[in-house]
């Protein structure tokens, strides 16, 4: 089997696994944005939200919750950011759905993407128009 992750969800690359169920699994990112970055899975390939089949993502993001809860509990800390990076030009690189949950910390330095504005009300409108023009029932 090629896929890393898959690979992880089978035990045959070692992980510091922190939550596993029929659907999914979590383990320690390898290079933590900050300390307890982890991952979280569905066993079941696919590459990422674009090709995810609703069933394993819904099992997926309740186990988001369940591992988010869990590590502003055990970490002591106040929140979290959950990212999904989709495709390459987002930054992706392993290609097997993941969300990242990153624990923040009081002063860890950690800044958020800064906002802008549309030039005016047209321009949003039409890329609103764009976006809800394409809404599949199953998102695809
Ligand atoms: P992406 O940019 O695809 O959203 O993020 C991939 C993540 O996988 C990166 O944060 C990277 O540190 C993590 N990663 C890459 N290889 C491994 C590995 O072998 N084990 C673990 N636990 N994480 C990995
Ligand atoms: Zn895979």
């Amino acid at each position: 089997m090629e896929c890393l992750f898959c690979n992880i969800a089978i035990g045959a690359i070692p992980s510091y696994r922190v939550y596993e169920d029929e659907h999914a699994m979590a383990f320690l990112d390898i290079n933590p944005t900050s300390p307890g970055h982890t991952l979280v899975i569905p066993k079941k390939h696919s590459m990422n939200v674009f090709d995810v089949d609703e069933e394993s993502l819904a099992h997926l993001m309740n186990a988001v919750k369940k591992v988010s809860c869990a590590i502003v509990k055990g970490l002591d800390i106040g929140g979290v950011n959950v990212i999904h990076n989709a495709g390459e030009t987002a930054g992706q690189v392993i290609f097997h759905t993941h969300i990242h949950i990153v624990p923040r910390y009081a002063d860890d330095g950690l800044k958020h993407w800064p906002g802008t504005s549309y030039e005016s009300e047209e321009e949003a409108r039409m890329i609103a128009q764009k976006i809800s023009a394409r809404i599949d029932a199953h998102g695809e």
